[in-house]
């Protein structure tokens, strides 16, 4: 195949009076990092030997998170995805789900995890009202499994995955392709994704904050890996479909659907709904925006929800971000920031800010 397939992409319809960007975006969808720590050290993410934490009297309570997302769900947020750092590091998760969970605002209640510790919690997050599940899962041979993320848990990731996708029916499998590192295991991984009843998307490798290994020969662009799927499984078929969700999906000719972030080659900055709370109370407008605002500062001092939603509301009316369509236009693309500054502010690490 030599041309990539390409979907329109608009938004979904919204009601007057929603709060918007000045690209005519509307806030929707709140990924909510519960910790910056993880039990993996993916090269792509974490390839460093230290990493400087949040301070832990900076970590918001599950109380003060809830009030934060009463506020963003007041202000026409109606998806939360749970992310980190590893989600379910943190202490009594499903309690925090469960109380989310009663919140009729929230339409969609996801999370994203590695996998490593989901096994045993996998009953208890479903039984907690979460809606749907991401596992991430970038190779299923246990040697590169630990080259890929200095573990050797791929058992466990695997048990986790057999333990929760009859729990959450319609369970995603996250793998960022590299090349020359795991982009020989697309079937493989379409095959593993396909016995589970699972449907796995393939992401393109971003250059974001704590990718110091980045290169743009590293990146399999979304083109070259529809090219190698058909050689394999013959005419692939692009879904139509009308959504502000970052994957392209596509079917096999069996009827296998899988689908395909081209976050770098094909940014989908147009209809970005989403913004980031990190697990201390800043949030930011972008993945790739130098600064966040402070809620947590706003919220200890005393700030009604009133006071906050004017502040969010200021913040996200003023947005013209499009950080990955910027990158994609610049020339001689090197690592977005120098290891120093990430040192100096952790904020612009993606397991601060959340995928
Ligand atoms: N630790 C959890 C996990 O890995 O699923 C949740 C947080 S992690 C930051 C969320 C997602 O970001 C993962 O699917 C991961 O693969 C993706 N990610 C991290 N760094 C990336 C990069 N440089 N390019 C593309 N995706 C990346
Ligand atoms: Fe890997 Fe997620 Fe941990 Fe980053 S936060 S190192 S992507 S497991
Ligand atoms: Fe949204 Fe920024 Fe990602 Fe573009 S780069 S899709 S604006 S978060």
């Amino acid at each position: 195949m030599s041309q990539p397939f390409r979907h329109s992409r608009s938004q979904e319809p919204y009601n007057e009076g929603v709060l918007l960007d000045q690209h005519q975006r509307p806030l929707r969808d709140l990924r909510l990092s519960v910790t910056d720590r993880c039990n993996l050290r993916c090269s792509y993410c974490m390839p460093e030997e230290e990493y400087v934490w949040l301070p832990r009297e900076d970590i918001l309570k599950f109380e003060e998170i809830e009030r934060l997302v009463d506020v963003f769900l007041s202000l026409g947020v109606d998806k939360v995805r749970l992310t980190g750092g590893e989600p379910l590091l943190r202490r009594d998760l499903p309690a925090l789900l469960e109380r989310l969970a009663t919140r009729s605002g929230i339409r969609d209640l996801a999370m994203t995890t590695n996998g490593v510790l989901l096994a045993p919690q996998a009953q208890s997050l479903a039984d907690a009202g979460l809606h749907r599940l991401t596992v991430s899962l970038d190779t299923l041979q246990p040697d590169r499994f630990h080259q890929l993320t200095r573990s050797h848990d791929l058992p466990r990731v695997l048990d986790g995955i057999a333990a929760a996708a009859p729990l959450f029916p319609g369970l995603k499998i996250d793998t960022v392709v590299i090349r020359d590192t795991n982009d020989d295991e697309l079937v493989d991984l379409i095959e593993f994704g396909r016995g589970y009843g699972a449907e796995v998307r393939f992401i393109e490798y971003m250059d974001v904050g704590g990718a110091t290994h980045w290169s743009m020969e590293r990146v399999v662009a979304r083109a070259e890996m529809l090219d190698r799927l058909t050689r394999h499984y013959g005419p692939i078929t692009p879904i139509q479909e009308t959504s502000s969700a970052p994957a392209d999906r596509y079917q096999l000719p069996d009827g296998t659907v899988f689908g395909i972030i081209s976050s770098t080659t094909a940014p989908f900055c147009q209809a970005c709904d989403r913004s980031r709370l990190t697990a201390d109370g800043m949030w930011f407008v972008c993945l790739y925006a130098p600064v966040g605002l402070d809620l947590r500062g706003a919220l200890r001092r005393g700030s009604t929800p009133e006071a906050l939603a004017s502040l969010i509301s200021s913040v996200w009316e003023a947005r013209r971000d499009r950080g990955a369509e910027t990158r994609l236009a610049e020339r001689d693309r090197t690592p977005l920031i120098p290891i120093e500054r990430l040192r100096r502010d952790p904020h612009l690490e993606m397991h601060t800010r959340g995928g």
